[in-house]
C-alpha cells in the first residue's frame, strides 16, 4: 500500500490546525486570552493535577501555540514540541529540565555568539558548566564527557560560518553514552535537516530565524524527540523523580515519549515564564506555511550569490557549504542535499575599512544584527556583535576584522548580485 503519511508542504500547511471548532475559522484564530474558564471544580482539578488535558492559563499553553506546537513536532519528526517566547528562552528550558548545579554540558565551539554567551556567563551563574568541544571533530565531543555530563549541544549548521556538524557521528557517541543528544536547528530548518533522524533527542530553535521567516516576531520552539527513556534514571531527577506539586507523579514514567516536552512545560514554562505570546504564534504559524517554497529559494539564490563572490576581485575568500570546494562540502551534500542555508560568511579584501565601507554602500542589504529574513540582511560583526574583543579574540571567533556575514533573502537574485558589486567596487 502506498504511503499516507502526509508530504512536508502540506504538514507545513495542515499540521496541528483544523478548522475553529466554534466559528468555523479556517485560518488559525488568535486565542488573545490570558485564562480560560474550567467547566466545573472537577475539570479545574483534573488539569491543575495533570489527569485532563486543557487550557488553564496562557503562561501554561495556548490554543494558538498548540497548533505551532504540533506543526513544530510533525515537521521535524518529534513526539511533541513546545513554544517559547525565543530561542534562547528553548536553549533556557530544555537545560533547566535536564541540568543540577554542578553539572555538565558539552557543546560544540562553533555557535552562535549569543549562545556562547548564555553558556560562558549565565548557565555559570546556575551551576550549569559548558565543556566545549571541537565542532569539526566528533571524537573531542566523547572525550570532554565525565560523569557530570547531563546533555551535549550543537548546531546543525552554526551561525555565522556555515559549519556543518557531523550529527550521526555525535548522536552515536550520545546514545553510547546515554547522554541527551540537543540540536539547535535554527539555521537549517526541518526542510533543510531533521536531526531526530540522525540521532538527536531533543530539537531547539529560534522560530525568530527561518521558521517565521518574515523578520517580524520572536519565538521559539523545543521539539522532543521522544526518543530518551528518562525513567528510573536518577541523573534526570526533573523526569524521574516524584514531583510533589503533582501529587508524586514521576513525568518521565506519565508521559513516556513525550514526557520531555511536558517537563519543560509544567516545570520550566510555569516556573520560569517565558510564555510566547499568541500573537507571535499567530505570525509564526502563518510563516511555516511557506517554509519549504522559502527555504528552497533562500538556498537556491544564495549558492548563486556564493559564486559570484567567489569570483569577485574584491573579495579574498568565501566560506559556504554549498560551493564545491568548500571544506564542509562532503558534509552538507550527506545532510542537506536541497541546499547549506541562507546564512554565510566572506572575507572583503582590505579588512576592516574595506568591512565598514561595504556596509555603508550596500543599499538593498538591511545593516542589522538577525538572519532568516524574507529582506536580504548583512553584519560586519568586528565593527558590531564582536567589536568589544581584541582581533585575536575575533579572529577565534571567526569573525576578524575582514568578515562579513550575508544572510540571502528573497528579492530577485540578480538585484543581490548588483547591490554587491557596486558596495565591494564603490
Ligand atoms: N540559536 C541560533 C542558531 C541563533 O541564530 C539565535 C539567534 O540569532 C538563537 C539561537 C537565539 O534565538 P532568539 O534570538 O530567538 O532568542
Amino acid at each position: 500500500m502506498a504511503d499516507q503519511t502526509p508530504g512536508f508542504a502540506t504538514l507545513a500547511i495542515h499540521a496541528g490546525a483544523a478548522p475553529d471548532a466554534a466559528t468555523g475559522a479556517r485560518a488559525t484564530p488568535i486565542y488573545q486570552t490570558t485564562s480560560f474558564v474550567f467547566d466545573d471544580v472537577d475539570h479545574a482539578a483534573s488539569l491543575f493535577g495533570l489527569q485532563a488535558f486543557g487550557n488553564i492559563y496562557t503562561r501554561l499553553g495556548n490554543p494558538t501555540s498548540a497548533v505551532l506546537e504540533e506543526r513544530v513536532a510533525a515537521l521535524e519528526g518529534g513526539t511533541a514540541a513546545l513554544a517559547v517566547a525565543s530561542g534562547h528562552a528553548a536553549e533556557f528550558l530544555t537545560m533547566h529540565a535536564l541540568m543540577q548545579p554542578g553539572d555538565e554540558f558539552v557543546a560544540a565551539n562553533k555557535l552562535y555568539g549569543g549562545s556562547i554567551n548564555q553558556f560562558n556567563h549565565s548557565y555559570k551563574n546556575f551551576g550549569w558548566n559548558v565543556v566545549w568541544a571541537d565542532a569539526d571533530d566528533p571524537a573531542s565531543f566523547e572525550a570532554a564527557i565525565t560523569e557530570k555530563t547531563k546533555a551535549i549541544f550543537v548546531e546543525s549548521i552554526a551561525n555565522p560560518g556555515g559549519v556543518i556538524v557531523d550529527l550521526e557521528a555525535i548522536g552515536r557517541i550520545a546514545k553510547a553514552h546515554r547522554i541527551p543528544f540537543i540540536v539547535d536547528n535554527t539555521m537549517a530548518s526541518p526542510y533543510l535537516i531533521r536531526p531526530l533522524e540522525y540521532g538527536a533527542d531533543i530539537v531547539v530553535h529560534s522560530a525568530t530565524k527561518f521558521l517565521g521567516g518574515h523578520g517580524n516576531s520572536i519565538g521559539g520552539v523545543i521539539v522532543d524527540g521522544g526518543s530518551f527513556d528518562w525513567t528510573g534514571d536518577d541523573r534526570y531527577p526533573m523526569l524521574s523523580k516524584p514531583r510533589p506539586e503533582y501529587g508524586g507523579m514521576v513525568l518521565g514514567e506519565t508521559f513516556g515519549n513525550f514526557a520531555f516536552a511536558i517537563a519543560c512545560r509544567v516545570l520550566g514554562l510555569r516556573d520560569l515564564g517565558p510564555a510566547l505570546s499568541p500573537f507571535n504564534a499567530f505570525m509564526l504559524l502563518t510563516g511555516i506555511e511557506t517554509l519549504p517554497l522559502r527555504m528552497q529559494r533562500h538556498c537556491d539564490s544564495t549558492l548563486t550569490v556564493a559564486r559570484f563572490l567567489e569570483k569577485h576581485p574584491k573579495v579574498d575568500w568565501v566560506c559556504y557549504p554549498g560551493l564545491d570546494n568548500d571544506k564542509y562540502h562532503g558534509l552538507a551534500q550527506k545532510y542537506c542535499p536541497q541546499g547549506a542555508g541562507a546564512v554565510f560568511t566572506f572575507g572583503v579584501t582590505g579588512g576592516y575599512e574595506a568591512g565598514v565601507k561595504l556596509v555603508s554602500n550596500l543599499k538593498l542589504f538591511s545593516h542589522l544584527a538577525n538572519i532568516g529574513d524574507t529582506r536580504s540582511l548583512v553584519i560586519h560583526p568586528a565593527s558590531t556583535t564582536h567589536r568589544q574583543l581584541t582581533e585575536a579574540q575575533q579572529i577565534a571567533a571567526g569573525a576578524g576584522p575582514d568578515v562579513v556575514r550575508l544572510s540571502i533573502g528573497l528579492e530577485d537574485t540578480a538585484d543581490l548580485i548588483r547591490d554587491l558589486d557596486q558596495a565591494l567596487t564603490a
